[in-house]
């Protein structure tokens, strides 16, 4: 927040009659300097750089043009130019030569380094480039700029320690494979790496994407922070002609807003699409453009303060008036209120609300309805609608999820969604052939995405909490004199953590063949072939509830595992946490998406019942039990183990439709049989998911060219595999010799893999400005980093805060604290 002198002064500016405020009289000096203040403030920004600041653009204040009549124009008090520095000129020594160069404070510390060398035609791996504080460099020394990939403008010395730690240096030099290979397969190809890395050196580079942490922002500097990297965001990949690149701009987004939820990202993720999807070509000749330029800004408005799950007890009414022709939109109760579409408090102008459909005294159910909500140029909210901010959340502080009531706010007839329905000028309602099955390729889609944005939330834990197990030392010493045990020495440890690991990679390559799955039956559904649609929709469904399930666990165990330091908002970690909770409940709630998926598969056992063909991955679904694999004997291949969550995922499923059934022949109705086994079959869905996963895991491993990168996915595939054969194993009977079999199995897997936990996760190839982590850096160097950024908190801005002067003196004096104010 501002100052408290400063709202006094402004208060007082602004109310020419008040006396006295907060108890202190207004003397005639204040008076005068607190308007001659506001007089400043709103014209002298505009003068000096011919350049408005945010406060001159904001609204000029009513009183402004009296205020100046009073005190007339005023000169600036100081006139200081705080424009960065684009370029300095260096005078370069070497030997008897000396030169002098301009240079580009953008450019990168490997491109000065290169452009020096270049001077003088010195090879540049020969070359230290050192920083040198004249006053500080008896105590520092000179301080190597060791990260190439930092811009020169902000490159902190401070926070850059000299090398980097010897214990992570370690860790790295045991990787038994080459470990960018590993990350082109990641990315999709090498290509994609150096496309991805481009677009992350192009934000690097750029100075407006610089700022401090955001975690010592109060919850409105955050928000105005995202509103205004979201659209910067937008400007720049218009400039740079990326917006028709799925790949680029989402990369550029991630790299320039890693730990900011955008304001507008309802506008891409929900808007547009509904837009695509829901409107006549008519409509989409209006709108889409309009929405695609970004001259409206929109966001998805269906859940309500009583309704989320259960689309169709949704309240708000959408009534047709056909002497106006016009809908009446209206929010009739409480609890018809519009709860939490991202967006909406403060940013959008437009929403798609879902509504009840009335016309000619008949409902006809839920549609989607284009609504103005705001002003265009003023941005005020219209007569009739009443948004806002719905408050702070357990995550989530960029963005203002937002309420709407609708109070008879009418719209043309013309603003239904009307691809497929519409409603004709005299009111009569007309649906046509149900193409709803389209929708749910989108919905597939974004599942994916679901799937795969948990899979990197747990790249960029593990990333974090894999680096500080190597540097943190902790415990008894083996042998005295000796150095307390690194974290990742300890076997529970590697558990904790490379199980973490290996569910990364299996959600990762998971999510990947999902979205192949997806780019695969769109293009039948859109021919009208809709065979498969009901296993992907289940498919995607279970996954995306498994994905962000599993997502938010190994963060949390990643957070975890980094003790005390997890807990601080330094680590990074909470802000992951909290950023891939909300997956689980939007998009579908994670419980009643695997009850879809679980009713899928009762149909699928009904289906092979009748001796039809599957899909598929339900191929293995059969109306018969099938024999248990052993797992005692021969050795503990990938293969084995899927074969052996084939079969629990089978035994559980007829086990379940086999209760499922006797209900029904007891006559008991098809919804309460459904409820009497749900519990199980929430169950039954996941291990079919997993399943998927494992397949998927076990086929990429397979297919790495590499020997080398084969072998160590084999193998974290494999400790993914008995991980969940041995948490299963209460599903149904697994021998206590398999089970003492499998335990064993993965301590073995947890000693071989030791060696290349770091590998692992920087094959990821997660830069420090994505992972905003002061324990999870690149240098290893954790403590200094630590101290440098306790510094930063603002209650370390004085010596004394001023709650002492408030509060703590006056107890400590005897006196009682009841009389003054809670908030001063
Ligand atoms: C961060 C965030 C962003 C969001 N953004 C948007 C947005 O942009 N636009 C929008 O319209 N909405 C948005 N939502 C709302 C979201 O879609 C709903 O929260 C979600 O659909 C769940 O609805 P609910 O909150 O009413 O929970 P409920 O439906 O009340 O569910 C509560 C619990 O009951 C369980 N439950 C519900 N029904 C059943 C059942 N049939 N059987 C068994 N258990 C059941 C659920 O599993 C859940 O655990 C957002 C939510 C969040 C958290």
């Amino acid at each position: 927040g501002r100052p408290k002198k400063e709202f006094r002064a402004e208060a007082i500016a602004r109310l020419a009659h008040v006396t006295h405020l907060n108890g202190t009289a207004v003397t005639d000096e204040e008076r005068s300097a607190a308007e001659r203040s506001l007089i400043r403030a709103h014209t002298i920004d505009l003068e000096i750089k011919n350049e408005p600041t945010d406060l001159a653009v904001a609204e000029a204040p009513d009183q402004l043009d009296s205020l100046l009549a009073k005190h007339g124009r005023l000169d600036a008090l100081a006139k200081v130019d705080l424009r960065p520095t684009q370029s300095v000129s260096l005078v370069l020594r070497y030997g008897n030569q000396s030169r002098t160069c301009q240079l580009a404070t953008n450019q990168l510390i490997r491109e000065v380094k290169q452009k020096v060398c270049d001077q003088f035609n010195v090879e540049p791996s020969r070359v230290g480039l050192y920083y040198i504080d004249q006053g500080m460099v008896g105590a520092m020394g000179p301080e190597l700029l060791n990260l190439p990939g930092r811009a020169f403008h902000s490159y902190r010395p401070e926070d850059v320690v000299q090398k980097v730690n010897p214990m992570l240096t370690e860790e790295r030099a045991k990787a038994s494979f080459p470990v960018e290979e590993l990350t082109y397969i990641l990315d999709g190809g090498k290509f994609n790496t150096e496309k991805r890395r481009e677009i992350e050196e192009l934000v690097t580079k750029d100075p407006n994407f610089e700022h401090p942490p955001i975690q010592f922002m109060t919850r409105e500097q955050q928000y105005s922070l995202a509103v205004k990297k979201a659209l910067l965001v937008q400007q720049r990949l218009k400039e740079l002609d990326m917006l028709d690149d799925p790949y680029a701009s989402y990369f550029f987004r991630r790299i320039a807003m890693p730990r900011e939820v955008s304001p507008i990202g309802l506008h891409w993720v929900m808007f547009v699409p509904t837009l695509m999807g829901q409107c006549s070509d008519e409509q989409r000749e209006r709108w889409l453009q309009r929405a695609l330029n970004y001259e409206i800004i929109g966001t998805y408005a269906q859940t309500e303060m009583g309704h989320g799950t259960f689309l169709r007890g949704i309240e708000t009414t959408a009534t047709y008036d056909p002497s106006s022709q016009q809908f009446v939109l209206h929010s009739p109760t409480t609890t018809s209120i519009k709860w939490w579409p991202g967006g909406l408090g403060k940013t959008c102008n437009y929403a798609v609300v879902v509504a009840q459909l009335h016309t000619q005294g008949r409902c006809h159910g839920v549609h989607m309805f284009l609504v103005q909500l705001r002003d265009e140029s003023t941005h005020r909210s219209l007569p009739g609608v009443v948004c806002g901010d719905i408050g702070p959340k357990m995550g989530y502080h960029t963005i203002d999820n937002g309420f709407l009531q609708l109070n008879s706010v009418r719209i043309p007839r013309e603003n239904m969604l009307m691809r497929n329905a519409e409603v004709q000028p005299d009111g009569t309602y007309i649906r046509r052939v149900s193409n709803e099955k389209l929708t749910y390729g989108t919905m597939v889609f974004v599942r994916s995405l679901i799937v795969s944005d948990a899979a990197r939330g747990i790249s960029e834990a593990a990333t974090i909490a894999v680096r500080y197990a190597c540097v943190r030392r902790q415990g008894e010493p083996s042998s005295p004199g000796a150095p307390e045990p690194r974290l990742l020495d300890y076997p529970v440890h590697q558990y904790r953590l490379l199980t973490c690991v290996a569910n990364c990679y299996g959600l990762w390559f998971a999510s990947e063949v999902l979205r192949d799955l997806y780019f695969t039956v769109q293009p039948d559904v859109l021919e009208g072939r809709t065979e498969r649609l009901p296993e992907t929709h289940a498919l995607s469904a279970g996954l995306k509830a498994v994905g962000s399930n599993r997502g938010a666990a190994c963060v949390e165990e990643c957070r975890r595992c980094c003790g005390g330091f997890g807990f601080s908002e330094a680590s990074g970690l909470p802000k992951i946490y909290n950023d891939i909770n909300p997956a689980c409940t939007y998009e579908g709630e994670n419980t009643v998406m695997l009850l879809q998926t679980g009713r899928h598969l009762l149909k699928c056992v009904e289906r092979a019942r009748r001796g039809e063909q599957l899909a598929p991955s339900d191929a293995y679904i059969r109306s018969r039990p099938t024999p248990q694999p052993k797992l005692a004997g021969g050795p503990l291949t990938a293969d084995l183990l899927l074969g052996w969550l084939r079969w629990r995922s089978l035994s559980m499923l007829l086990e379940v439709s086999g209760r499922f059934n006797s209900f029904i022949e007891q006559r008991q109705a098809w919804a309460d049989a459904f409820q009497a086994v749900s519990r199980r079959l929430t169950r039954c869905a996941e291990a079919h998911c997993i399943l998927y996963v494992g397949q998927a895991f076990l086929d990429s491993a397979k297919a790495a060219e590499n020997p080398k990168i084969c072998g160590v996915l084999t193998s974290l595939c494999r400790l993914f595999l008995l991980n969940e054969v041995v948490s299963g194993a209460g599903d149904v009977q697994l021998s206590r010799s398999d089970l003492a079999r499998c335990q064993d199995a993965i301590d073995s897997l947890l000693t071989e893999l030791r060696p290349n936990a770091v590998a692992l996760v920087e094959a990821f190839d997660l830069p420090d400005r994505m992972l905003c982590s002061v324990i999870g850096r690149y240098d290893g160097q954790v403590y200094e980093a630590m101290l440098q950024w306790a510094r930063q908190s603002p209650l370390n801005a004085t010596d004394v805060h001023e709650s002492y002067e408030l509060y703590t003196r006056q107890f400590l004096a005897g006196r009682s604290l009841a009389k003054l104010a809670y908030f001063h």
